[in-house]
């Protein structure tokens, strides 16, 4: 394994604890404000969680994110960032391929995506965290069939299909969740929790060695 999944793991929760004030904006917009909030108190108790743990096993670890991300909070983002993580750890587990393999990141991705899908039941177009997951986890298995393809460039495409999509939902009008009361004065403002999952690839892809790409946020 030539990066570590612990590492990579803390330095997710981090860049997402210091995003916090952008995420809400973005929220505010669309929402009721708390999604920054949201996201880095569960990942404070992800940070606390991994810190204190031995485990080097990279499912086990995405086990931990998952369930300590359903047990911090509520909102629409608990169960559906919870679930993600649960289901890629579930999907390490049935992958026989090697850790930090190709297939097995892009498997992990897609698992994360399906879980998604499942427990929200939004589709691509809705203007939610489903418009950046979604092609993120198209573009990680196509990363994962090309020659020299290795776990780190398969997160890079996949963090790139994420901020492309994190960007196309301020062409969206938001049809699910709370920002769909709002209707057409959605149109114009990036989703909130699709920005969170780009940020959330991009940090793994960073931390995974992957050269950087263009920041979906700027974080101070
Ligand atoms: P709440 O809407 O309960 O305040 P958050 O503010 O934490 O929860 O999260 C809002 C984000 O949740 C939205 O930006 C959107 O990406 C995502 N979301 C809401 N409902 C769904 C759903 N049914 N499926 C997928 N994502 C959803
Ligand atoms: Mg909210």
């Amino acid at each position: 394994m030539s990066w570590d999944l612990k590492e990579a793991l803390l330095h997710t929760s981090r860049q997402i604890q210091t995003a916090r004030d952008q995420l809400s904006d973005l929220d505010a917009a669309l929402g009721d404000g708390d999604h920054g909030m949201s996201m880095a108190r569960s990942f404070a108790a992800v940070e606390r969680e991994l810190t204190a743990t031995d485990s080097t096993d990279q499912a086990d670890l995405l086990e931990l994110v998952g369930n300590t991300v359903l047990n911090a909070v509520g909102g629409a983002m608990g169960p559906l960032f919870g679930s993600a993580f649960l289901s890629s750890a579930k999907a390490l587990r049935s992958t026989a391929a090697e850790a930090s393999s190709p297939e097995r990141t892009a498997a992990a991705i897609t698992a994360a995506a399906a879980a998604i899908q499942k427990r929200g039941k939004a589709e691509v177009g809705d203007k939610t965290m489903v418009d950046a997951i979604v092609p993120a986890a198209q573009a990680a298995a196509t990363a994962a069939k090309e020659v020299g393809a290795t776990s780190a460039s398969v997160l890079r495409a996949a963090a790139e299909a994420a901020a492309a999509g994190a960007e196309r939902t301020k062409d969206l009008v938001a049809r699910i969740g709370r920002a769909s009361r709002l209707g057409e004065r959605t149109l114009g403002h990036q989703d909130p929790g699709a920005t969170s999952i780009t940020l959330a690839l991009e940090s793994l892809a960073a931390a995974a060695g992957a050269p950087v790409g263009q920041p979906i946020l700027t974080l101070n």
